[in-house]
C-alpha cells in the first residue's frame, strides 16, 4: 500500500471535510522554503505551514541545537523544578518584548497558551474578590480550537456545533475613526463586570488577514487601560516578525498586560505555547492561601527540547539579516500589490509587513466554501505553490528566508490566475 492509501485508513486530518476531500499530499523533506514530495515534486511553501516557519524548513541550525538538547535532557517535570533552557529563553524574550511583560508562563500550542491567559484575567478579578467574568473580543476573532479559546472567537461555522456552550462574549467592531468612540462608550458602560479584551493585533489572520489601524486600536486599548479593563494581545500569529517589527505590540504605545505566543516561537519546528504577563497579574496569584494559585500545567510544561528550539529560532531571528529579509518581503510585496492593483479580479489587496493578502473578486458567493477556494488551491498546488485560501482570499506569508527568485514565480504565477481564473 502507498503512504496515501495507508493514510487514508487511520488518519483523520484537521479542517477536512470527509467525504469529498481530495487524497492528502505526502511530504518527505523539506528544506529552506520548500517541501518535497514523495514523487519528487517540490512545493514552494507560500503560507509558511499555516503559518509557523520563519527560517525555512529543516534548518540545520536549529536542528543541531535540538539533537545537542536531546541527549543532555529530553524532559523534566516543570511544577517544582526548572531548567536552564526555560530560563535563558524567559530572560531573553522579557528581554525584547513591551517592557511591562515580566513573567512567562509556557504550555503547549497558541490554543492553550490563549487558555493560560484567559484564566490569568479571570482569576485575576476573582483573586481580588471582584465579580468581573464578562469577556470584550472582536467580531470574526480566531483565538483557538479548544473551548476557551473558541468562546472568545466570532461565531462561524467552526463554532456552530457548540454555539449553545460557549461563555458569553461581548464582540465588537474593529476600532476605525468612524465608530471608535461608539466602541469606547460601550466599553464604559459594562467596564465594571468586564475581566479581559483579547484581540489579534494589526492583522486577524483566520477571519481573512483582515487588516486595522494600530492608532484606533492603540486608542481602544488605552481606554480599556483607564477603565480598569485588561488587556491580552494574541500574538501567535503576528509575533516574530510578520508585521515588520517584531511584534505586533511594537506598532502601538500602550502596553498589554498578557501576550500570546506560539507557531514562530520555535520557527516552525515543534509545538509550543508561551503567555507572559505583568508582574501586577502575577502578584494577584502571590499570595499565602491556596486558593489564589492558578492551577494550570500542562504534562510537558517548558519542554527543554522546545526551549532549546526557541532558542536556536531566537538567535537567528535576531541576526541582522532576518530583519533585512522581512523589509525585503515587505518591500517587494507593496511593488507587486501596487502592479496587479485594479485587476477585474481583483477585490481588493491589503499589505501589513510581510502578510500580503488579495482578496478575489466573486460576485456574490463569498463563504469559505466556494468553489472559487477550490479552483485557487488546486491552480496553485499544480504550479508547485502551496497557498492555500480563505474562502476569496489568496494570501502571501512565507518564511523569510524565501529567494527573490522564488516571490518573483509566486507572483508570476498569481498573475497567470488572475487572467485564468
Ligand atoms: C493559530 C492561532 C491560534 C491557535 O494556535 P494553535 O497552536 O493552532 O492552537 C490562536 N490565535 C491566533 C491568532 C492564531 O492564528
Amino acid at each position: 500500500m502507498s503512504l496515501v492509501e495507508r493514510d487514508l485508513q487511520v488518519i483523520w486530518h484537521p479542517y477536512t471535510q470527509m467525504k469529498t476531500a481530495q487524497p492528502p499530499i505526502p511530504i518527505v523533506r523539506g528544506e529552506g522554503t520548500c517541501l518535497y514530495a514523495e514523487d519528487g515534486k517540490k512545493y514552494i511553501d507560500a503560507i509558511s505551514s499555516w503559518w509557523v516557519n520563519i527560517h525555512g524548513h529543516s534548518h540545520p541550525y536549529i536542528a543541531k541545537k535540538i539533537a545537542e538538547q536531546l541527549l543532555q535532557l529530553e524532559h523534566a517535570i516543570f511544577a517544582g523544578f526548572t531548567h536552564p533552557g526555560a530560563v535563558e529563553l524567559a530572560e531573553r524574550l522579557l528581554a525584547i518584548l513591551p517592557s511591562n511583560q515580566a513573567k512567562a508562563f509556557y504550555s503547549d500550542n497558541g490554543s492553550t497558551a490563549i487558555e493560560v491567559a484567559i484564566k490569568m484575567c479571570l482569576q485575576y478579578w476573582h483573586n481580588k474578590g471582584e465579580q468581573r467574568t464578562k469577556i470584550i473580543a472582536f467580531k470574526n476573532a480566531y483565538h483557538g480550537d479548544t473551548f476557551g479559546a473558541m468562546s472568545v472567537s466570532g461565531r462561524s461555522a467552526f463554532t456552530a456545533a457548540f454555539d449553545s456552550l460557549l461563555f458569553e462574549v461581548e464582540f465588537i467592531d474593529l476600532p476605525n475613526a468612524d465608530n471608535i468612540k461608539s466602541i469606547k462608550s460601550l466599553v464604559s458602560s459594562i467596564k465594571t463586570e468586564v475581566s479581559l479584551f483579547i484581540f489579534e493585533p494589526l492583522v486577524q489572520g483566520s477571519a481573512g488577514m483582515i487588516m486595522y489601524d494600530a492608532k484606533y486600536l492603540d486608542e481602544l486599548m488605552a481606554h480599556c487601560r483607564r477603565e480598569g479593563v485588561l488587556l491580552i494581545a494574541d500574538e501567535v500569529f503576528t509575533g516574530f516578525g510578520r508585521t515588520g517589527k517584531s511584534f505586533a505590540c511594537n506598532h502601538v504605545e500602550t502596553q498589554p498586560d498578557i501576550m500570546c505566543f506560539s507557531k514562530g516561537l520555535t520557527g516552525g519546528t515543534m509545538a509550543f505555547g508561551l503567555t507572559t504577563c505583568t508582574q501586577d497579574i502575577y502578584d494577584a496569584f502571590l499570595s499565602d492561601d491556596k486558593m489564589k494559585t492558578l492551577f494550570h500545567g500542562h504534562s510537558y510544561t517548558a519542554n527543554p527540547v522546545a526551549c532549546a528550539a526557541a532558542l536556536a529560532s531566537l538567535d537567528l531571528f535576531l541576526e541582522p539579516s532576518t530583519q533585512q529579509n522581512i523589509d525585503r518581503i515587505a518591500a517587494k510585496h507593496a511593488v507587486f500589490a501596487e502592479k496587479v492593483k485594479g485587476h477585474t479580479s481583483l477585490k481588493t489587496t491589503r499589505q501589513t509587513g510581510t502578510i500580503l493578502a488579495l482578496e478575489w473578486e466573486t460576485g456574490n458567493n463569498t463563504s469559505y466554501f466556494s468553489s472559487l477556494r477550490d479552483k485557487l488551491y488546486h491552480y496553485f498546488l499544480n504550479a508547485g505553490i502551496i497557498l492555500r485560501p480563505l474562502g476569496n482570499i489568496i494570501y502571501i506569508l512565507p518564511p523569510y528566508c524565501i529567494t527573490d527568485e522564488e516571490l518573483n514565480y509566486i507572483y508570476t504565477t498569481i498573475e497567470q490566475a488572475l487572467n485564468d481564473i
